[in-house]
C-alpha cells in the first residue's frame, strides 16, 4: 500500500516535470469543460486581482498576472484550446514557433477593460454607470446565482480597437497628429492673430483611417448586450449596492469606470415567479423581519381551535393557530422568533457560519360574517340576550364618562357581554 502511494507520488511528479508550468485551468480555477463566459469571467476576476498597479512591489502578484493572461489567450482561442487540450504546454510551444502570436499583458487587459491597460492615476478614467436590478423577495431571503444583461460599450474585436478595417492608421496630415491647427489671422498689414481650432479632418484625434472597420464603422467601439453574472448573497439588505470595478463602458481612450448594480426588490408576481405557490412571496420585509397578515373568522377568533400553514420563502411550514378557548383580539400581532430573513454575514453560505435570523410577525385581521340565515340570526340573537341578562355589563358605567339621565331602556338590562 505505502509503495504504490510512493509510485503514485513519483508519476505525480514526473508529470509535473514534464508538463513543466501550471495547467491553465487551474490557474483560471475552472475545469475543462468551462465554457467560454466561464473564461472570460474567470480573467476578468484574476486579472484585476493581480494587476501589478493594484500590488506595487509585489513580484508573485505579477507573476499570477502574466500566468493569467496567458491561460487566457491560450483557452479563448478555440484553436489553441484544441492544441492545449491534446498536447499541452509544449504543442502551444511548437504553435508559436510556427508564427502564433504572445500578447504583451497589458495588452491584453486593455482590450479586455480598455484604456492603457493600467491604473495609473491621470489617466482619464470613464464614467460610472449605474444599474437597477429588480429581485424578489424570495431571492433575497434564499440567495441565488443568476445574471443579466445589459448594452455595454466594448472595444471593438475586429479592429481591436484601432477603428482600422486593414490596421493601418495615419497621422492626420492636416495637423500632423496634433489635433489641432493653428489658424493666422491678418489683422492689418503685419499684424497677425493666431487662433487654435480643433482639426476638423481628423476631429481632433490626430489620425486618419483610410479604410474603416466595417464592424465598428471607424468608431473603436460597438454597444453589444453584455451578459453580467450575479450573486445574491442570503438575506442581503433590500437596495444594496454590488460594485463591479471596471465594467462600466469601455475605450480605448480611458480606463473604463465602474458598473454599479443596485439590488432592488421587486413586487411579487404569484403567476410567474412562484413556481412552488408559497405564501411567502407575499411577506413585507422591514430589515432583517418579515411582516405578514392573517385573516380569522369570528368563530375562530373568539373561540379558538384553528390552525393555519403558511409556507415559507423556501417552502418550509410555519403553523400558526390556537387551541379551543384561547381568543385572538383583532390586530392582535404574534411575533415568531427566528422565522425573519437570514441576517446577511459577510460568511455567506459555509460549514462555518450558521444563519441567525430575524423575527416574523404576524398581525390579525378578524373578519364578521356579512350574511346569517334567519334561523342562525334567531338563535344567535336568542343567546346573546340570555347572556347579556345574566353576565353583561353596563357600557355607560364602565366607560367612565359622566352620568346622564336614566335611559329609556329597561332597568335590569345591561348592555354587551
Ligand atoms: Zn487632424
Ligand atoms: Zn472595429
Amino acid at each position: 500500500m505505502l509503495l504504490r502511494l510512493v509510485t503514485f507520488g513519483l508519476l505525480f511528479i514526473l508529470a509535473q516535470l514534464a508538463f513543466g508550468a501550471e495547467d491553465f485551468y487551474k490557474i483560471l480555477g475552472i475545469d475543462r469543460q468551462a465554457t467560454d463566459k466561464q473564461i472570460k469571467s474567470a480573467y476578468r476576476q484574476l486579472s484585476k486581482k493581480f494587476h501589478p498597479d493594484k500590488n506595487p512591489g509585489d513580484e508573485t502578484a505579477k507573476d499570477k498576472f502574466v500566468e493569467v493572461s496567458e491561460a487566457y489567450e491560450a483557452l479563448i482561442d478555440p484553436e489553441s484550446r484544441k492544441i492545449y487540450d491534446q498536447y499541452g504546454h509544449e504543442g502551444l510551444k511548437q504553435r508559436s514557433q510556427g508564427g502564433g502570436q504572445h500578447h504583451d499583458p497589458f495588452d491584453l487587459f486593455s482590450r479586455f477593460f480598455g484604456g492603457g491597460g493600467h491604473y495609473q492615476r491621470g489617466q482619464p478614467r470613464g464614467h460610472d454607470i449605474e444599474i437597477k436590478v429588480g429581485i424578489s423577495l424570495r431571492d433575497f431571503y434564499n440567495g441565488r446565482d443568476t445574471e443579466f444583461s445589459w448594452e455595454k460599450q466594448q472595444i471593438c474585436e475586429e479592429c481591436n480597437g484601432t477603428g482600422s478595417a486593414d490596421g493601418v492608421v495615419d497621422t492626420c496630415g492636416h495637423c500632423g497628429g496634433h489635433g489641432v491647427r493653428i489658424m493666422k489671422h491678418q489683422l492689418a498689414p503685419g499684424m497677425f492673430q493666431q487662433v487654435q481650432t480643433t482639426c476638423d479632418a481628423c476631429g481632433g484625434r490626430g489620425k486618419t483611417i483610410k479604410h474603416k472597420c466595417p464592424v465598428c464603422k471607424g468608431n473603436r467601439v460597438v454597444r453589444r448586450p453584455t451578459t453580467v453574472t450575479l450573486k445574491i448573497a442570503r438575506g442581503v439588505a433590500r437596495d444594496a449596492k454590488i460594485v463591479y470595478e471596471n465594467e462600466a463602458d469601455a475605450s480605448p481612450d480611458w480606463v473604463a469606470g465602474d458598473l454599479i448594480v443596485t439590488l432592488t426588490e421587486k413586487d411579487p408576481d404569484f403567476e410567474n415567479d412562484n413556481p412552488d405557490h408559497v405564501d411567502g412571496i407575499f411577506f413585507r420585509r422591514k430589515g432583517d423581519d418579515l411582516f405578514w397578515r392573517e385573516v380569522l373568522s369570528l368563530r375562530e377568533a373568539w373561540m379558538g381551535d384553528w390552525t393555519r400553514n403558511l409556507t415559507h420563502l423556501d417552502g418550509h411550514v410555519v403553523r400558526l393557530g390556537r387551541k379551543r378557548g384561547e381568543i385572538v383580539q383583532p390586530g392582535h400581532v404574534d411575533t415568531i422568533e427566528g422565522e425573519g430573513m437570514p441576517i446577511w454575514s459577510e460568511e455567506g453560505d459555509s460549514v462555518y457560519h450558521q444563519f441567525q435570523y430575524g423575527k416574523l410577525f404576524v398581525e390579525y385581521v378578524v373578519v364578521l360574517p356579512d350574511q346569517m340565515e334567519s334561523g342562525m340570526a334567531k338563535e344567535f340573537w336568542a343567546v346573546w340576550q340570555k347572556w347579556r341578562g345574566k353576565i353583561g355589563v353596563d357600557l355607560q358605567q364602565d366607560s367612565g364618562r359622566p352620568e346622564v339621565k336614566p335611559s329609556v331602556a329597561a332597568e335590569d338590562e345591561k348592555d354587551e357581554l
